[in-house]
Formats: structure tokens, C-alpha cells, sequence
């Protein structure tokens, strides 16, 4: 599925969060809960600068979701996230239920710029949503916000 103007806006919101979550001195990485209505039902940003390297939004979102909603809403609510979900993350989402991912930023491209940058690559590989999780819906990336995911990505992780 193409992206609507619609899914831009929503993504627009997850940057929003990741550069919130920047300038709280955290990684910049924000994503939203979107209900079938198309209510926010839950949005976070990255938790890690605490020494939790699994506080990511994307993870929050599959518990909450785990915990508040019944299995049929999981499956039709989307989740909008600045970067493509890392397979921690995609597997949670699975196993939970939840519905289509959109995502700003693919995991690749930042592996990439973080290549460019000779900055530290994650612990866990880079690999697609859909190499982790086959069955799920995925849409990105958005090209509008790279340039703005790329420098909020530069100020954290570039030396
Ligand atoms: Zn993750």
C-alpha cells in the first residue's frame, strides 16, 4: 500500500517524538499506536539513555497493546514509527497481533549512514520487518522526512 497524506502526517508525529526524545538526551526514535478510527491510542519515544537498551517505543506499544486491547483491535491498528522496527521489535509486534507498519526510515538506510559515519552498528542484526515477521503489512519508507531522520541521527550517533 502507497502511502496517504494521512500516513505522512502520522509519521510526521514520530519524528516529532524522536526529536523530543533527542533533546531529552535520548536516541531519536518516536513511533504511535493508531486505532482503526484512527484515534492515538499510545505514543513513546526511545527510553534507553537509562541503561535499558530495550526501551524502544515499538516494544512499549506491542505491551501496552498486550495488556489494553482485545486480539480483533491489535490486529487493525497501525503502527507508525521514525525508524523501520528492529527485529526485537518486529517480533514483539507479531506476537502480539498487531496490524500494518509504516515506517519514516528503513533499518538498512540508518545501518548504512552509521556505516558512513564509522559510529557503533547495533548489537542485534539489521534486518527487514518482514524477514522477522513474514505475515505482517509494511509500508516505507517516506523520502520526505529522511533528510530530517538523517541529521536528528547524525547528532546522536556521528562522532
Ligand atoms: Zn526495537
Amino acid at each position: 500500500m502507497a502511502l496517504d497524506d494521512q500516513d505522512i502526517q502520522r509519521l510526521g508525529r514520530c519524528v516529532e517524538l524522536a526529536r523530543a526524545a533527542l533533546n531529552a538526551g535520548d536516541e531519536p526514535f518516536g513511533s504511535i499506536l493508531v486505532d482503526a478510527d484512527g484515534t492515538v491510542l499510545f505514543e513513546d519515544h526511545n527510553h534507553v539513555a537509562d541503561g535499558d537498551a530495550t526501551a524502544h517505543p515499538e516494544l512499549a506499544i506491542a505491551q501496552w497493546s498486550a495488556a489494553n486491547l482485545p486480539p480483533d483491535r491489535r490486529g487493525r491498528a497501525t503502527v507508525y514509527t521514525s525508524g523501520e522496527h528492529c527485529p526485537m521489535c518486529a517480533a514483539a509486534h507479531a506476537w502480539v497481533g498487531l496490524g500494518r507498519i509504516v515506517f519514516a526510515v528503513a533499518g538498512a538506510q540508518l545501518a548504512d549512514w552509521l556505516t558512513d559515519w564509522q559510529a557503533p552498528l547495533p548489537p542485534v542484526a539489521t534486518l527487514p520487518i518482514t524477514a522477522v515477521a513474514p505475515q505482517l503489512t509494511v509500508d516505507g519508507p517516506a523520502p520526505q522526512y529522511r533528510d530530517e531522520m538523517m541529521a536528528l541521527y547524525a547528532t546522536k550517533f556521528a562522532p
